[in-house]
């Protein structure tokens, strides 16, 4: 059992801070919004007055935060949680963040003493729920070796990938193939939906075909085709279509780091641009499809 502090409990983090109270560990936990906090507790986590009451006496801390700035801000600075965490303990930051973001706060870490690794996640909030995660490490092996029952409680596949940063890189990888092949897997729906074809039949046929993936597996694009896809509840939940588009930018600023070509995630980083200035930002990713259907 580990004392462990855990902040940010949205979509993944809230789920994420459930199993590892579920798996008996002692977890304070903090979010800006009340109603997630309140949520956490009713899961039996207890509830910290900010981020750095959470931290307090912790043995690892966990954050789980939309963006880069919103990482570096609470680790960083006079006020950040660094300057106050004790040497023993350990970091894991699951949030999805640039790898330049990600290095800087872990060595921000090791010159205080501080071991942190970057370990963002896949398996969306399903997995988070189910407990079956992957996590996509980087940092130290010691460190991930520290990491791992804590990590153990919440995921099923974990991935030492390299140093630190280097989770960050996996992880933007996996998501530029994901956002294009959610954008592609719409419009061919929408393509047979337009000749007539029923959505269910042609997303069984493509799931146990050439194109299966993820999004005609699990979650389809299409309402109504997965009774637990965000698609068939209004598209709410899941993984937000700017939480894509910041990963397609985070992707975009990789490439352009080491003069890699990756025209097919360029355009994807366009249509789910598209789609937030559509208004549908908030919304689930796989909403991109909004853009190319009528009535979904
Ligand atoms: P979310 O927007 O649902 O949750 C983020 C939470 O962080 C919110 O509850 C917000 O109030 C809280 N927060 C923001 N700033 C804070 C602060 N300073 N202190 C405390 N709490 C703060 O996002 P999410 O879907 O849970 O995603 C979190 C991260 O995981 C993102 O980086 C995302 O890209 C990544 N991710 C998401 C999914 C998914 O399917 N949703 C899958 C894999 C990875």
């Amino acid at each position: 059992m580990s004392r462990i502090a855990f902040i940010g409990l949205g979509n993944m983090g809230g789920p994420m801070a459930a199993n590892l109270v579920k798996a008996g560990h002692a977890v304070r936990v903090f979010d800006l919004v009340p109603a997630a906090v309140d949520a956490a507790v009713a899961a039996g986590a207890h509830a910290a007055a900010n981020a750095a009451d959470a931290a307090t006496g912790a043995e690892v801390v966990i954050s789980m935060l939309p963006a880069s700035r919103h990482v570096e801000r609470l680790y960083l600075g006079d006020d950040g949680l660094l300057a106050t965490l004790s040497p023993d303990a350990l970091v894991i930051d699951s949030s999805t963040i640039a790898p330049a973001s990600a290095k800087k706060v872990a060595e921000s870490a090791a010159a205080r003493g501080v071991a942190m690794i970057d370990a963002p996640v896949s398996g969306g909030t399903a997995g988070a729920a189910a407990g079956t995660l992957t996590f996509i490490v980087g940092g130290e092996a010691q460190a991930l070796e520290r990491a791992l029952p804590v990590l153990q409680a919440m995921g099923k596949n974990i991935f030492h990938v390299g140093a630190s940063g280097a989770g960050q890189v996996a992880k933007l990888c996996n998501n530029m193939a994901l956002g294009a092949i959610m954008a592609v897997t719409g419009e061919a729906i929408a393509l047979g939906v337009a000749h007539g074809l029923d959505p269910n039949v042609l997303s069984q046929m493509m799931a146990v075909s050439t194109s299966r993936s993820w999004a005609t597996e699990v979650c389809n694009p299409w309402p109504g085709v997965h009774a637990n896809a965000p698609a068939s509840r209004g598209y709410t939940g899941g993984f937000g279509n700017d939480l894509m588009l910041k990963d397609l930018g985070l992707a975009a600023e990789a490439a352009m780091g080491v003069g890699a070509s990756i025209p097919l995630g360029e355009l994807a980083r366009n249509l789910y641009a598209m789609n937030s200035r559509a208004g549908n930002g908030g919304l689930d990713f796989s909403s991109v499809v909004k853009l190319v259907a009528k009535d979904v």
